[in-house]
């Protein structure tokens, strides 16, 4: 399946592949449709699945083709971190169309609530917020969702875990009847059943189990530059002895270049990949299972279904794509209660992944300095985003709403940021109004001229000045 399938505005199918996402995962291909039909969902997927775009894509695609724009989606999440991280999903999925968004989450000073609330009584389409905080702003009359069509509750078994059951009720009281409610959660325990069953109509239910890598595997990971991982291969290959090792690349171009390279010091290897015909592909597997055939270079085609005994390295030359590539990939060695070591190369820009590929396993995997002789590798600092997909920059500490895409307007006033097209203005301007910080590549920008909200804006934040609150709470538990 391919994200064509869904029939996606393509400005969003755009998005989605400069963000080099290929196809789309499990959750992804199950909850789009579902949520293009307007129907309710409750969904169990973890972190690391994809769940945020999973409820993202739909959404956006329905709010750049809804006639009449208004404030039309609200996400409730546990905590400002996760806030956070789904507008930067927003910002980065909504690149190429015209989207507004804001965060809304507890803490700060009162300058920072005004500034909410006036970016959310100015017009935006998507609010996310954690529920302590919302619900103050409710409470006293600040924020109107009469126009809302969607609801969607992120982690929701954390939020309840977190004491914010009787809030998150409240909450729906003031949310029209006639919306599309959206449950994700990473665990079904029998509240979050009770939950669904006061606030969903007629769920579709999706279940995404994941299964955790085996015991038997010793996980390590080096922070490399592409430039080390040739160097650092063969230094792997020289500190211990391997009998069966499968190198995994996600193109099939590194594969046919790794392979001839390595070849040449491993001659007992082969490249493994799609080009091959069938049955050069199943000579070369009979070898490697006949122990004939040491090391075998190849894509993601071998990390599910092959079942190899006796593999005692799984190397991933670079970071697999998602969470669950991994665990397939991985999987290969210590199959049958065994043991196998799993090494991943994590270069400087796929901190990010490694880090959610760490979330869905639910553990942190030892990172590993390469030798000395190597020079130094790259810090893991995945907090820190490097490039692609909208930029964060940190500080500021004021909550702003955001406009998603290339175009940004040039309204007068502070505390408003849309992304996306509708401006007017040069990509070059835009992107000083940026900051110029980890935004996207300007060449790909585009400059949508659609009509937009009629009130009046606020002018456009630098990117240096998103939202990052200036507490350090990361929830707005009713405590507060
Ligand atoms: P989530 O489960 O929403 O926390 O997503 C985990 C990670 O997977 C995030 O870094 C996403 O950017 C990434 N991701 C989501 N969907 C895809 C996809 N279809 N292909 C590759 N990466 C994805």
């Amino acid at each position: 399946m391919t994200f064509q399938d869904f029939n996606l505005t393509p400005d969003l199918v755009e998005g989605l592949s400069a963000m080099g996402y290929t196809k789309p995962t499990p959750i992804q291909e199950q909850s789009i449709p579902v949520i293009l039909h307007d129907r309710d969902l409750i969904a169990c997927a973890q972190t690391g699945t994809g769940k945020t775009a999973a409820y993202l894509l739909p959404i956006l695609h329905k709010i750049i083709n809804s006639e009449h724009r208004h404030l039309n989606t609200l996400v409730i999440a546990p905590t400002r971190e996760l806030a956070l991280q789904i507008d930067q999903q927003i910002e980065a999925l909504g690149y190429f169309i015209n989207v507004s968004s804001i965060t809304v989450y507890g803490g700060g000073s009162g300058v920072v609530w005004e500034q909410q609330k006036r970016a959310m009584q100015l017009g935006t389409d998507i609010v996310i917020a954690t529920p302590g905080r919302l619900l103050s702003m409710l409470n006293v009359g600040d924020i109107n969702f009469k126009h809302l069509e969607h609801l969607v509750l992120d982690e929701a078994d954390r939020m309840l875990d977190m004491g914010f059951y009787d809030d998150i009720v409240r909450i729906i009281s003031y949310l029209p009847e006639d919306r599309q409610t959206i449950l994700f959660s990473a665990t079904m325990p029998p509240k979050i059943r009770t939950l669904a069953n006061q606030i969903l109509k007629d769920p579709a239910e999706i279940n995404i189990a994941i299964s955790k890598p085996a015991e038997g595997i010793l996980q390590m990971a080096y922070m490399t530059y592409d430039q080390q991982k040739f160097g650092l291969l063969k230094h792997i290959f020289q500190e211990k002895e391997y009998k069966s090792v499968i190198i995994f690349c996600s193109r099939k171009e590194t594969v046919k270049r790794l392979a001839a390279e390595l070849k040449r010091i491993i001659p007992s290897l082969h490249a493994f990949h799609s080009d091959l015909e069938q049955e050069q592909r199943e000579e070369i597997m009979r070898n490697f299972k006949n122990k004939q055939l040491q090391v075998l270079v190849g894509t993601d085609i071998l990390s599910r279904g092959i079942d190899v005994t006796g593999i005692d390295l799984v190397i991933n030359y670079d970071v697999p794509p998602d969470g669950e590539d991994y665990i397939h990939r991985i999987g290969r060695t210590a199959r049958a209660e065994t043991t196998g070591t799993a090494i991943t190369l994590i270069n400087e820009m796929d901190q990010q992944r490694f880090a959610s590929i760490e979330r869905l396993i639910g553990r942190e995997i030892p990172k590993t300095i390469i030798p000395a002789a190597l020079g130094e590798g790259p810090a893991y600092t995945p907090g820190i985003r490097r490039s692609g997909g909208g930029g964060n920059g940190r500080g500021g500490g004021k909550p702003q709403q955001k406009r998603h895409g290339g175009n940004k307007h040039s309204h007068s006033g502070g505390g408003q940021q849309r992304h996306g097209g509708g401006g007017n203005g040069g990509g070059q301007n835009q992107n000083r109004q940026q900051g110029g910080e980890g935004g996207n590549p300007d060449g790909q920008k585009k400059h949508h001229n659609k009509p937009r909200h009629d009130g009046p804006r606020n002018g456009p934040r630098p990117q240096g000045d998103r939202p990052q609150g200036n507490d350090n709470n990361s929830t707005d538990k009713p405590a507060q």
